[in-house]
């Protein structure tokens, strides 16, 4: 890749140098994020690690480290080794809500299993509500999509009256994800103020992604967080954006290599997604 250099005030490098510390990436990384979010490059593209089939079979082991990641994304959703777990990525941050109700900001070095990340850039903003349900608030952002058949990122703020959300546990056995799921722990938040991180796919995606909304919660605080059940609130802002770019790293080792992956998940994921 070609090298460039450029003049800086010292103040700004300084921002730079904080901001690679803060990622736990290089300076490079940095860079790079800050021009194709100026320059647009990558604005309409999903970045995703593994496929939901191989999730759904087992194959929890890391793939691809949390720094690279970061370069292709500052905002999404996913899964820990071992299924340790619900993976939340906020303003380019990496928050992990486990089942024990903890959640941690992860700025170190680790392999992620699953994740799906963009660069977060709405191209669409609106307010819905109130909505009873996650069903009612997934009927109110349906409009917004003009296709089936394209990716969507949705990030939606406001004060919950109540989330219903489950995070997974650790394993290390190699059980699939049904029966992982089925240890979930699942908590209720009440009047909370935060953030959904989500994604919309299509159906014809389902070996992929998981099909429709697929959302995971972060409050304001950072201190409660999950995979969404169900969520109520008086009013939301729902910032949408189209991708139509989609970009997969598959493992090149492990388990991902010899699982049977040639089932459709979507009866699974169904149950448990
Ligand atoms: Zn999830």
């Amino acid at each position: 890749m070609p090298t460039v250099s450029a003049v800086l005030p010292a103040s700004l490098e300084t921002q730079l140098r904080e901001a690679a510390a803060r990622r736990g990436g290089s300076v490079d990384s940095v860079v790079n994020a800050a021009l194709e979010a100026y320059l647009g490059g990558r604005d309409h593209r999903l970045y995703q690690i593994s496929t939901s089939t191989a999730l759904v079979e087992g194959v929890y082991a890391g793939a691809v480290s949390s720094a690279t990641l970061l370069d292709h994304g500052d905002f999404g959703l996913g899964t820990f080794a071992d299924l340790d777990g619900e993976m939340v990525i906020v303003d380019g941050a990496i928050y992990q809500c486990r089942a024990d109700g903890s959640v941690t900001r992860r700025d170190d070095a680790q392999e992620v299993p699953f994740a799906v990340a963009t660069r977060f850039h709405a191209d669409t903003t609106f307010e819905v509500g109130p909505v009873a349900s996650l069903a009612e608030l997934e009927r109110a952002c349906d409009p917004h999509r003009e296709s089936d058949n394209l990716f969507y990122a949705l990030r939606i703020d406001g004060r919950f009256e109540r989330v219903h959300a489950r995070a997974v546990g650790a394993t290390r056995a190699p059980a699939r994800f049904v029966d992982v799921a089925s240890q979930q722990t699942e908590r209720r938040f009440a009047d909370t103020e935060g953030t959904l991180v989500g994604f919309w796919s299509p159906v014809y995606a389902s070996t992929f992604s998981v099909p429709g909304y697929h959302l995971h919660f972060l409050s304001r605080d950072r201190r409660q967080g999950g995979h969404v059940l169900d969520c109520r609130a008086a009013s939301l802002r729902v910032e949408l954006q189209l991708l139509h770019e989609y970009d997969v790293r598959l493992p090149d080792r492990g388990a991902f290599l010899t699982r049977d992956l040639s089932h459709d998940p979507a009866s699974d994921l169904a149950r448990t997604e």
